[in-house]
């Protein structure tokens, strides 16, 4: 059955510190409980028509990549140019080297690819750069995406949201009937309605604490555009400290009588 499904992993569900912080004695923390160890926030696509696809370059993606055995990458999303979603982007490196690696598209918006440029020059603007004389650079190269409007990437279908993320925005992504919904503070009514009438199996969104935050989405406020949004399934993402795994879950199911729930690292969605 799962065959003609689209395989999403979560590679890591945690906000940009990770959990355990370093440093931090929190009950969470310090927690035996697996799913309350989280790598920063990452997912991974394998389409049933055979794409195998990475959302954000993570500080931790080496160990992602390796944990899950990718070894072969077509395509990246990057939805913002925060350190916790582009740090680890040369870790993409090796898929990239001769004689099998080819160039990865990094796929993203506008302003976001201008960015990256700025910030991984050596990677992006590698022609202005000194001659390579050592291990070389990620052969990878910016690719940027239509937002409101059908791409056909990897001959597959995407649509692009832009969302608000407080001093910046990030590209939120919807591949059939599944919308990956990251590092946003609020939606718009346009952007709640939209997601709605997708009718989506599975809604992966945001939920970064149990308080109001200025920049992410927060339990309450998670949990009211889930209700408005009404996926099939919900799987809550980028974690910190202030929520613990089973206590989230319980909450969660008190508060709907669909599956809400909170991811952990290395989980397996069909969709
Ligand atoms: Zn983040
Ligand atoms: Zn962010």
């Amino acid at each position: 059955m799962t065959k003609n499904k689209n395989k999403l992993t979560i590679l890591g569900s945690g906000t940009s510190t990770g959990i355990p912080m370093i440093g931090c004695k929190c009950s969470v923390c310090n927690s035996p409980l697996k799913e309350n160890h989280r790598l920063r926030s990452s997912i991974h696509l394998e389409t049933v028509k055979g794409s195998s696809i990475i959302v954000d370059t993570t500080p931790d993606l080496r160990h992602q990549l390796l944990r899950h055995e990718i070894n072969k990458v077509d395509l990246a999303f990057i939805t913002h140019d925060h350190a916790d979603h582009t740090h680890g982007i040369d870790d993409l490196r090796p898929l990239t080297f001769p004689p099998h690696g080819k160039s990865i598209p990094i796929y993203t918006y506008s302003e976001c690819a201008a960015q990256l440029t700025k910030k991984f020059s050596y990677i992006f603007k590698a022609h202005e750069q000194l001659p390579n004389i050592g291990g070389g650079i990620p052969r990878l190269h910016l690719q940027t995406v239509e937002i409101g409007t059908k791409n056909i990437i990897n001959g597959e279908e995407f649509e692009f949201l832009l969302l608000n993320h407080g001093h910046t925005q990030t590209l939120g992504i919807i591949h059939q009937k599944m919308a990956y919904i990251i590092d946003c503070h609020e939606l718009t009514d346009d952007q709640i309605n939209y997601l709605r009438d997708k009718e989506l199996d599975l809604l992966i969104l945001d939920c970064v604490t149990d308080r109001v935050h200025k920049t992410h989405l927060w339990q309450e406020r998670s949990f009211e555009y889930i209700s408005r949004i009404s996926p099939k399934e919900c799987g809550l993402i980028h974690m910190n400290h202030t929520l613990e795994h089973e206590q989230l879950k319980t909450d969660a199911k008190k508060a709907f009588s669909f599956p809400v729930y909170p991811t952990f690292d290395s989980q397996i969605l069909y969709y």
